[in-house]
């Protein structure tokens, strides 16, 4: 069965590059545009008895923020889930926040296609 990816950014357009990019590699995907419909989408699978292969999130968003969300879904039964940010973020203060929130990986805008398939690859397949 295909993997599940859920993309969170506040970016339309960056929304529509990486689901364009994960959809031609066969992942199946749901966007959401910040970090509280992250937490819907994850609520309406989980009601569906369902749960994403990977989250991938971006970190300054409107109402809620990549970092919060992290924190918030390693609270929840989905804390083994694997996270990676992609964000135009490269501050090392705030890179440390999300690994110490439990993050897989960093990755930074603009992303290679090859980059993000690598990285998503090896975190999906490696549980
Ligand atoms: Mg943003």
């Amino acid at each position: 069965m295909e993997k599940h990816i859920l993309i969170v950014d506040d970016s339309p357009t960056m929304r529509l590059s990486v689901s364009f990019c994960l959809r031609n590699a066969g992942y199946r995907v749901t966007e959401a545009s910040d970090g509280k419909e992250a937490l819907q989408k994850l609520q309406f699978m989980e009601n569906k008895g369902q749960s994403p292969a990977l989250i991938i999130t971006d970190i300054n968003m409107p109402e809620m923020d990549g970092i919060t969300l992290i924190s918030k879904v390693k609270e929840t039964e989905l804390k083994f889930l694997p996270i990676l940010v992609l964000t135009t973020e490269a501050e090392e203060s705030m890179i440390e926040k999300g690994r110490a929130a439990g993050i897989s990986g960093w990755l930074l805008k603009p992303f290679q296609p090859e980059h993000l398939l690598w990285a998503v690859k090896k975190v999906v397949w490696s549980k």
